[in-house]
């Protein structure tokens, strides 16, 4: 039985072929009191949508799977960008898995949607009102790939779009 898509703008998934996420909407003039920017908030874990994806992957028997055949651009984020992890992948049991943190914001203006690592988005999150992280899960073995949470981090007061290329984001 095939996975049912997600109608939210969030999503659960990544996209067809394991593409990378894309942005969500949000609209600018919202605000929000934050104590702590660098606190993750709006936590959403996506580990039931995983394990229903993990079932389907083992039920269409052939190895193969939306889950198994990521984009390209995935897998070659995930051999220069990923961040190892305790966990292993729930699909081999490999321990090549690795996270990658992507960041949405208009605020961040043409630097959306780049990959940064926990350490890098919890210096940004202070001067930023809204960005939103999305972590996804990537084995580089056996290519399983999946969104695993969406959190929002950043002070709660949105900033003008950044134009020009900024230190803080080289
Ligand atoms: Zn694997």
């Amino acid at each position: 039985m095939p996975v049912p898509r997600s109608t939210t703008p969030r999503g659960y998934r990544l996209g067809p072929g394991g593409s990378p996420p894309q942005a969500q909407r949000r609209d600018p003039k919202e605000t929000e009191d934050v104590a702590d920017p660098r606190a993750p908030r709006h936590w959403v874990d996506h580990l039931l949508q995983r394990r229903r994806t993990l079932s389907a992957a083992v039920l269409a028997a052939t190895g193969s799977s939306d889950a198994l055949d990521p984009h390209p651009d995935l897998l070659r984020a995930a051999a220069h960008h990923g961040e190892p992890t305790e966990a292993t992948c729930p699909w081999c049991r490999s321990e090549a898995l690795v996270l990658l943190r992507y960041v949405f914001s208009d605020e961040l203006g043409p630097f959306s949607g780049r990959i940064k690592t926990e350490r890098e988005l919890s210096e940004m999150a202070p001067d930023f009102g809204f960005l939103d992280v999305y972590v996804v899960e990537v084995c580089p073995d056996c290519h399983w790939n999946h969104l695993l949470h969406t959190y929002v981090l950043g002070d709660g007061q949105p900033r003008p779009p950044l134009r020009r290329p900024a230190d803080l984001l080289d």
